[in-house]
């Protein structure tokens, strides 16, 4: 019988983990993603999904018990920190091993002008002292902490036009992952004097940060939560690894 393992998704880690998964373990693996459902469009799959919350971390181990899972991988992002702490919850109360996969932290780029926030009510109470103009790399639910900023011109951007936003800003659509290049000329096009982002790691995000840079622009960052405790691994093919080595 194949083992169930289960993937907190929503990530383009999660993704690309959950297909190798399920290439490579055929017939050993059944691999189940899960998806809050907060997008409407994803790229096909060839991997099962399942969508919606579970109900906290009681209605997890209830889905982890009735779905005989052997196995979770949470590869959610590094600032979805409540599902995080219930699958730590979870899987501690229904003794199934889990594994955390963490996109690496950035390493700054040499000269990038960067102040910290620990949270994104503190970067909305920086921003106004340090730009006339700024991008918000936030996401979409984000940018509701800059709705009483009206000293400062804003543009964000969005995977999805968000239903409700804040009138004064501009909204963007843009899907991860940017190129260098492809953020310097947006920024420029924007002409903005700043960009807010989440400290979130990984490769794909850290190009804005380097076109930030590489204009001189000040650079507003909200620091990710630790991962909760247990096993981490950075990289998709170790999460691999992981889950081969145990069934
Ligand atoms: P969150 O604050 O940690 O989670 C809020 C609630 O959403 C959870 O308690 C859970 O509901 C449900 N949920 C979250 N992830 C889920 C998943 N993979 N499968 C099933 N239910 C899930 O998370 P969030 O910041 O709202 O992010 C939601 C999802 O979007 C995550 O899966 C994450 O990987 C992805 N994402 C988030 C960001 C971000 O900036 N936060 C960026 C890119 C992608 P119940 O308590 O009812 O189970």
């Amino acid at each position: 019988m194949p083992e169930n393992i289960l993937i907190l998704g929503g990530t383009a880690e999660a993704a690309k983990l959950a297909r190798l998964a399920h290439e490579k373990l055929a017939g050993r693996a059944r691999i189940v993603v899960s998806l809050a459902g907060r997008t409407r469009a994803t790229a096909a799959s060839p991997v099962e999904t399942r969508t919606g919350g579970f109900g906290g971390a009681a209605g997890l181990a209830d889905y982890l018990r009735a779905e005989g899972i052997a196995l979770v991988v949470d590869a959610t992002h590094p600032f979805a920190a409540r599902i995080s702490a219930n699958a730590r919850v979870a899987c501690a109360e229904t003794n199934v091993p889990r594994l955390q996969l963490v996109r690496p932290p950035w390493t700054m780029p040499k000269l990038a002008r960067v102040t910290w926030a620990a949270d994104l009510g503190e970067a909305a109470m920086l921003l106004p002292d340090m730009s006339r103009a700024a991008f918000l790399a936030v996401g979409g639910r984000g940018m509701a902490a800059f709705e009483t900023i009206d000293t400062v011109r804003l543009v964000a951007r969005a995977v999805e036009m968000p239903g409700e936003k804040p009138a004064h800003i501009e909204v963007i659509l843009g899907r991860p992952p940017f190129a260098v290049e492809a953020e310097r000329e947006l920024l420029e096009r924007l002409k903005v004097d700043a960009i807010v982002a989440r400290a979130s790691g990984g490769a794909s995000g850290l190009a804005k940060i380097e076109a930030a840079r590489d204009l001189k622009l000040s650079i507003l960052l909200v620091r990710r939560p630790d991962p909760e405790p247990g096993e981490c691994v950075a990289s998709v093919e170790d999460a691999l690894a992981w889950i081969e080595s145990r069934i």
